[in-house]
């Protein structure tokens, strides 16, 4: 028997990157996927991948930042497939500015993605959860949490996702659902290779870069972070709640 077998999970962002890497692997540990992006047709080639491999997962489209479409997505999934243990808030957008360049617009957008919308999707999971006095929600945080140059919207979020975090494993604690957060270091997906051409740098030459003041001496892959998030949603982690893991090579 698969370690998540017979399990339901809600995947945001997971039409590429960090999220598609992770619906895929919990796919292959017998979970059945909500594979959620902005568009129903971006979360294609995820779905594609998980159902060649001999899974289950559906395609939703959903706007996270939207509590209407958040509400009807979680539906949609929990009416597919019968039930929903799993929340996986991942989707994610970065604004990067120093402070005096920052819009308002920049500083709303990552704070509604990441903040607001971990909050819609957890307020709308959590009464099935509850129901059923079993769950399972990680949150996506960042390494830049603790504080990275040209992104103060995108630091205080992942800071606030930590909060958010705690707070939930205690609040949902008692219903027998773990909270918790993994908080990556570089992983090559399209949201560093956007700031490598933001910088003008070359994105191997960025990765490079990065790796030299890694520990470990090598930049992250989604399959890094989608494995440690496989085991936090299992019953092997089934005492561990309102802790932050980082998954970045040893770097501080
Ligand atoms: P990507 O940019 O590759 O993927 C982000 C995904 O989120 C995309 O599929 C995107 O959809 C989706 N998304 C964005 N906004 C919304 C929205 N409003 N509703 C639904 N989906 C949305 O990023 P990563 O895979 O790198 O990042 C995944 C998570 O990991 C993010 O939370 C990020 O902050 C975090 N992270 C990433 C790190 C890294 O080094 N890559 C480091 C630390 C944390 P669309 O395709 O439509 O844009």
């Amino acid at each position: 028997m698969k370690r998540l077998e017979d399990r339901v999970a809600i995947v945001t962002g997971a039409g590429r990157g960090i999220g598609a890497a992770t619906a895929i692997r919990l796919a292959q540990d017998g979970c059945r996927v909500g594979v959620l992006d902005l568009k129903e047709e971006f979360c294609g080639e995820t779905v594609q991948a998980i159902r060649e491999a001999g899974g289950e997962a559906i395609p939703v489209g959903c706007d996270v930042t939207d509590a209407g479409q958040v509400e009807r997505a979680v539906e949609q999934v929990v009416s597919h497939f019968g039930r929903l243990d799993i929340l996986i808030n991942n989707a994610g957008v970065t604004r990067d500015n120093l402070l005096f360049k920052m819009s308002e617009d920049d500083w709303d957008t990552v704070m509604d993605v990441h903040l607001k919308g971990s909050f819609l999707a957890s307020r709308a999971a959590q009464k099935y959860m509850v129901q059923q006095r079993y769950g399972k929600i990680v949150n996506i945080s960042s390494n830049s949490a603790l504080g990275n140059r040209g992104q103060a919207n995108y630091s205080a979020a992942k800071a606030g996702l930590q909060g958010f975090t705690r707070t939930l494993a205690i609040e949902l604690g008692p219903f027998n659902i773990n909270v918790n957060a993994v908080a990556p270091g570089y992983i090559v997906t399209d949201m560093t290779r956007q700031m490598a051409e933001r910088i003008g740098m070359d994105f191997h030459e960025n990765q490079k870069l990065a790796a030299e003041r890694i520990p470990l001496r090598r930049v992250g892959q989604p399959e890094d972070i989608a494995n440690v998030v496989a085991f936090l949603v299992s019953d092997d982690a089934g005492y561990v709640s309102g802790q932050v893991i980082y998954v970045n090579g040893g770097s501080r």
